[in-house]
């Protein structure tokens, strides 16, 4: 089964830790933008070089830039085959973008993940990722994995501190998150396969409802078209 889904959460509601699992239950891609900036940053790219002090600030790069990384991204042949966007859209103007692009490519299924605000800022605090591939740790669902020795259970790599997970930079995200995200469940709420996930769940339950969503948007959109984006 294909499909293009699109999550949207603020900072820790656990969009990461629900993509991955998405992408292994059905086979698609993960596309999170986060990663592919972070990537650039670490590589030294000149798009890395451009978003570097964006990322470090807690703001949003630029709408020109990131749809530009997404275009290219969705254009690649793996992402024909549906995608799981994890981190875009972030505005409005995204998500025209990107309504522009999957013309012809069928629905997009779009759900926001709600978590309160205490609760994102503590699960933000306790986060860790691997220095070497990047894997999550401390997050929704992997908490255990994360009280070991520091490690990751992956690659045995040194897991340390995202740089914007800081006290600061987490309160900038989550205002961002707030003024500009926000509004995107406005531009989806209408369509059918829309869908608000409670975040707060033990994840294994936000992963059903997610599924539980996946495939009734699917049906929805089988059924008549309804659901076209
Ligand atoms: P994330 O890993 O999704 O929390 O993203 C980390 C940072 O990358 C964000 O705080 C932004 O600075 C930047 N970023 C990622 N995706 C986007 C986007 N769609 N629009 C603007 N900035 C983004």
């Amino acid at each position: 089964m294909y499909f293009n889904l699109v999550m949207i959460g603020p900072p820790g509601a656990g969009k990461g830790t629900q993509a991955e699992r998405i992408c292994r239950a059905y086979g698609i891609s993960k596309i999170a933008t986060g990663d592919i900036l972070r990537e650039a940053v670490h590589d030294k790219t000149p798009l890395g070089q451009k978003v570097k002090e964006t990322i470090a600030a807690g703001s949003l790069v630029s709408d020109e830039i990131m749809i530009g990384v997404v275009r290219e991204r969705l254009a690649r042949p793996d992402a024909l085959r549906g995608f799981i966007l994890d981190g875009f859209p972030r505005t409005v103007a995204q998500a025209r973008a990107l309504d522009e692009m999957m013309e012809g490519r069928g629905p997009i299924i779009a759900v926001v993940m709600s978590v309160p605000m205490p609760e994102l800022v503590r699960r933000l605090g306790v986060r860790r990722v691997c220095a070497d591939c990047g894997a999550t740790y401390g997050g929704p669902g992997s908490i255990t994995e994360s009280t070991g020795a520091g490690r990751c259970t992956k690659c045995g790599g040194l897991l340390v501190q995202r740089e914007d997970d800081n006290v600061d930079v987490i309160r900038q995200r989550l205002r961002v998150f707030t003024e500009a995200t926000e509004p995107l469940v406005q531009y989806y709420q209408g369509r059918p396969t829309f869908a608000s996930i409670d975040g707060l769940q033990p994840p294994d339950k936000v992963t059903a409802d997610l599924r539980a969503h996946i495939e009734a948007a699917m049906a929805v959109s089988r059924a008549g078209g309804r659901a076209e984006t």
